[in-house]
């Protein structure tokens, strides 16, 4: 069961005059209470569902990804949507949709014209991020939003502010969609998903639109940044992608932050306090010593734009072994050594105040910034640009203070440049999506392979 009594009413009685599709195709819009596959196999009215209708499906299904998990996919609930997709990319009619071992959902809507085109991909990721629970969500669907703060039903202390969301402004008088306030929406990425599977179902219910080959990808697992770790990109088959994974309407990512992922292991040494003077290395105390070393004003808190920042988030241990796992983040891949060497300088600081504790520091890769492999063929990017100022937007080209599945996969030699959703407040309980940007971003996508074929 999907949907409250409530929210199907709700639904009934503001979808139906907002989203003029249903009168376009004469289909009426029924919402039944069906286990999630039911609406299979109403072939008509499946066919002319609108995005809101898919994405409230999406977001009920609990697909959180998990840290430091051998198995892959990391959680085997993020399956239960990934295979609702290929069911209903199967029941769109689309061509070879397969879903592989790590479950990786993968389909081809073949080109229709004569001209050659590059094949293009779109992509979005089904998982939910480990921060917030995406168990049990309540999506609240505000019709005609009036303006103002938004307080959530399930929780009083959560409260989407006009304040704090400059993006509120933009959807008074359209539909958004919040969480109850007790999980988070899933906006991230399921809008992505719920786009790209309504711009699937508007190009095969519109062959006079031309198009080359269009390859789709659902991913798992992005969120704990193993999205595409075992994704086969010569497979996929698409000479340029697109993941649609950003969030305000309008907004275009080709820059994303260059990642590393440092790990600083204190190996004290433990013995019963009361025997201890002379003998004890509390790895705490080094470790803590250490953090409260780091420069302040270089963190996630006290920066933005193309600033970069060094951010603790993991702190474990005990007295004989202690460790702290430190995000580097740099636009510029070589500023990662300059934050890298900050670090060991720390390190270096506190080492001699402790002179019997040992100090290891390790750093991983994690992802890179996708600027450049984006910029050596200048249409990927161009010609998005294009569809969404097509669309009736004012596109705006934004760096990404994070990473996305497209910066591993430009790394990999498949330029995958992000186009927004609609969504913000990603990874908390106050996130909410604006369904205009979701219908814009699905116009954005409509058109941009009409402008690949147009260019050739
Ligand atoms: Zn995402």
């Amino acid at each position: 069961m999907l949907l409250h009594e409530s929210l199907f009413l709700l639904l009934f009685s503001c979808v139906l005059p907002i989203f003029p599709l249903f009168i376009l195709y004469g289909t009426t819009f029924v919402w039944d209470k069906a286990p999630a596959t039911g609406f299979l196999e109403r072939k008509d009215s499946f066919m002319a569902e609108s995005v809101l209708e898919k994405f409230l499906r999406y977001v009920v299904i609990d697909t959180q990804s998990k840290e430091d998990v051998e198995d892959y996919p990391s959680t085997a609930k993020q399956l239960d949507l990934l295979n609702l997709l290929t069911k209903e990319l199967k029941a769109l009619g689309v061509q070879g949709v397969g879903i592989d071992q790590y479950g990786y959902v993968t389909a081809t809507i073949p080109s229709n014209v004569k001209v050659k085109v590059p094949a293009l991909g779109f992509i979005a990721h089904v998982d939910t991020s480990p921060e917030v629970s995406g168990a049990n969500v309540k999506p609240q669907v505000i019709c005609l939003y009036q303006g103002g703060d938004i307080a959530l039903p399930g929780d009083a202390a959560v409260v989407i502010r006009e304040s704090e969301n400059p993006d509120l402004k933009q959807a008074i008088g359209k539909t958004i969609v919040t969480s109850d306030g007790t999980t988070l929406l899933g906006a991230d990425d399921k809008a992505g998903c719920a786009i790209i599977m309504t711009a699937v179902q508007q190009l095969l219910g519109n062959p006079q639109i031309p198009h080359g080959d269009i390859q789709i990808g659902f991913t798992p697992d992005e969120e704990v940044g193993a999205g595409t770790k075992f994704f086969d990109v010569k497979k996929f088959g698409a000479q340029f992608a697109y993941t649609v994974d950003g969030d305000t309407p309008g907004e275009l990512n080709k820059e994303t932050f260059s990642a590393n992922v440092c790990t600083v292991t204190v190996h004290g040494r433990d013995i019963h306090p009361g025997s201890a003077k002379n003998i004890m290395i509390n790895a705490v105390r080094v470790v803590s010593e250490i953090i409260a070393r780091l420069p302040k004003n270089i963190s996630p808190e006290m920066t933005e734009k193309y600033e970069p920042y060094i951010h603790p988030y993991v702190l474990e241990g005990g007295v004989g072994k202690a460790s702290v796992k430190i995000l580097f983040r740099d636009f510029n891949t070589a500023g990662l050594d300059d934050l890298k060497t900050i670090v060991e300088k720390t390190v270096a600081e506190v080492q001699p105040i402790f002179p019997k504790a040992k100090i290891d520091v390790e750093v991983k890769e994690q992802y890179r910034n996708m600027r450049e492999g984006v910029e050596k063929d200048t249409r990927v990017a161009d010609y998005l640009f294009e569809a969404a100022r097509r669309a009736g937007l004012k596109p705006e080209w934004k760096p990404i203070r994070g990473g996305t599945d497209g910066s591993k996969l430009t790394e990999e030699g498949l330029p995958t440049p992000n186009i927004f959703t609609g969504g913000a407040n990603y990874h908390s309980p106050n996130e909410w999506v604006n369904v205009w940007g979701m219908e814009k971003a699905i116009e954005t996508i409509v058109n941009l392979v009409q402008i690949w074929v147009e260019k050739q």
